[in-house]
This record gives C-alpha cells, sequence and structure tokens, in this order.
C-alpha cells in the first residue's frame, strides 16, 4: 500500500517542461503534472501507431486494387484468345463436317457412331461453347459476373474440341489417302483402242462349237496396237498360257486384278511395277484366238467379274 501512496504522490508531482526557441523569442515554460504528462504521451503514441496502421492499410487496398486492375486486363486477353480460338475451331469444323460430305467418307458411319462422334465430347461434362455466354461477359468489362468456373470449364472443352479435331484431320487424311489408292489400283479405261468382239458371259464358243462362259472381254484391232495397263500395279505373270497364248497378269492389290491375253509381244516382267496407261504388250492372235484382239479380263477377290463397267469414266486418271 505504501509503494502505491508513494507512486500516487509521484504522479502529483510537477514536471516542467521548457521550450527555448532560437532567435529573440522568450523561453516558454510549462508545468504539468507527472500524470498529464504521461497521459499525453501514452495518447500520442496510440495516436501515431494507430495513423501508422491506418495509413498501411490504404496502401494494401491501393495495392490490391491495382493488382485487380492488372488481373483484369490480363483476363480479358485470355478471355479474347480463348474467343478466337473458339471462332476458330468452329469455323475449322464447320470446313470438317463439309470435307467429310465431299469426301462422302465410306467410313461415315463409323464416324457417326465411333468413338470421333460430336456426343463422344460434348456429353464429356462442362457447357458446351454455345451455351455459356462467359467469354462476352469479360469482354463487355462485365468481369464481376464471370462464371471463372463456367470460363475454365470452356477452357477444358476448347481443348478437348482441338483434340477432336485432330483426331478427324487424321482420319480424313487417311481416309483421302486410302481413296486415293483405291482409285488408282481401280481399273480404268479401255486397255487398247479398237471395237468390242465378244462380251463378257455364256456365248459360244467360236473353236469349240459349244456353249461357254466368257471370261473376259474382247477387244480386236490390228496386230500390234499397243495394250495398256488399266490401274496401278504388279505384273504377277507374264508369259504363255494355254488358250490365253502371251498374256500378262497384273495384281493391283485391294483384291483386285486384270489380265491380257493373246497378245502378239510382252512388254511387262514379273515384279515390275506399272502404272495406269503404261503399254505392257502390243495386239496379237497368240493361243486360241480367231483374229487379232485383246482379251481382257477384270477379277476381284479371286472372281472374274464383267470388265464393261471398269472401261467407263476415262475422264479421270
Ligand atoms: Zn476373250
Amino acid at each position: 500500500m505504501n509503494l502505491f501512496k508513494t507512486f500516487k504522490q509521484e504522479l502529483k508531482r510537477k514536471v516542467t517542461i521548457m521550450l527555448i526557441p532560437h532567435g529573440k523569442l522568450k523561453p516558454v515554460k510549462l508545468s504539468v503534472s507527472l500524470l498529464l504528462f504521461c497521459v499525453f504521451m501514452v495518447s500520442w503514441t496510440g495516436v501515431t501507431v494507430w495513423s501508422g496502421y491506418l495509413a498501411s492499410r490504404h496502401i494494401d487496398y491501393l495495392k490490391v486494387k491495382t493488382d485487380n486492375k492488372i488481373m483484369k486486363v490480363r483476363l480479358m486477353l485470355f478471355a479474347t484468345q480463348l474467343e478466337n480460338t473458339k471462332n476458330l475451331i468452329e469455323r475449322l469444323q464447320n470446313n470438317d463436317d463439309k470435307i467429310r460430305s465431299l469426301l462422302a467418307l465410306d467410313t461415315k458411319k463409323a464416324i457417326i457412331e465411333g468413338d470421333l462422334a460430336p456426343q463422344s465430347y460434348t456429353g464429356a461434362g462442362g457447357p458446351s461453347l454455345n451455351q455459356s455466354n462467359a467469354f462476352a461477359l469479360v469482354l463487355s468489362g462485365k468481369i464481376n459476373k464471370v462464371n471463372y468456373t463456367s470460363l475454365a470449364n470452356q477452357a477444358v472443352e476448347l481443348n478437348k474440341k482441338y483434340e477432336f479435331m485432330q483426331k478427324s484431320y487424321s482420319e480424313i487424311m487417311n481416309n483421302i489417302k486410302y481413296q486415293r489408292a483405291v482409285f488408282m489400283a481401280t481399273p480404268r479405261g479401255w486397255p487398247a483402242e479398237g471395237r468390242v468382239t465378244s462380251n463378257f458371259g455364256f456365248r459360244f464358243h467360236p473353236f469349240f462349237q459349244s456353249k461357254d462362259f466368257h471370261s473376259g472381254l474382247d477387244i480386236a484391232n490390228e496386230l500390234n496396237t499397243p495394250v495398256y495397263c488399266t490401274a496401278n500395279g504388279r505384273v504377277v505373270f507374264s508369259g504363255w498360257q494355254s488358250g490365253y497364248g502371251n498374256i500378262v497378269v497384273i495384281d493391283h492389290g485391294y483384291g483386285l486384278r486384270t489380265a491380257y491375253g493373246h497378245l502378239a509381244k510382252r512388254l511387262a516382267k514379273v515384279g515390275d511395277y506399272v502404272e495406269r496407261g503404261k503399254e505392257i504388250g502390243k495386239m496379237g492372235a497368240s493361243g486360241v484366238a480367231t483374229g487379232t484382239h485383246v482379251h481382257y479380263e477384270v477379277h476381284y477377290k479371286g472372281k472374274a467379274v464383267n470388265p464393261m463397267s471398269y472401261l467407263k469414266d476415262n475422264s479421270l486418271s
């Protein structure tokens, strides 16, 4: 208790503060109690600390505000890029559809029902590009209304679309390659100039005087009329065969073969790769033949088919 009393008395004690200005002004003398002096000092310190705190908070606020503006600009740039990518992919997809319908893909059914079907990626979750308007909101400055989840989903969606387009283009390119290969391997046009003297099918055999099956088409012309290969392929036989005389057989792949019989001269040997239009022999009457002609056969999957339909459409070569 004595200590407290002593402290109380000490606080009541007066202190003198002297302000001594430079120059001719008189010194100022202030006499205040120690208690008042202490209260003043504590208050002064408190005010100083508080104003410092307020100032730092204001600085933080300004910093966050500036950061937000920078983020907004970045987000707008990002959204613009996404929007451009979206438009580009949509244009590509339109082209893709056009190309597919132009090609009339054989695998169209497989494409529609297979892994590349549009449902397989639109059904994967997230909004479709048309449904969401997050890009538009960002671009129109209504950034506060943007649903960031939706924006992120759209970015994921674009990525999926891009991957789909890559697969799709690769499939289209493979299909073009395949169709081109089949086209080049399919017999087209006449193997020689001339007139058809005997059709494919049952006929009365001129030699044996009986009804037999004629497995090819006879085209007659003068001796040594050039005989051409009607599709790209490899020569698998070039020699003499009973009945056919000098004959050249070409394998075109994809189950297709052609044969050119009764030649006067063979100009291709086994193993040769020949392209459509290449001269492979001269027309003759070797083997069993009543006159100079080429006996032309087309085989599909090991079976002789009517070559007549392959003579047509010579425009595409
Ligand atoms: Zn014939």
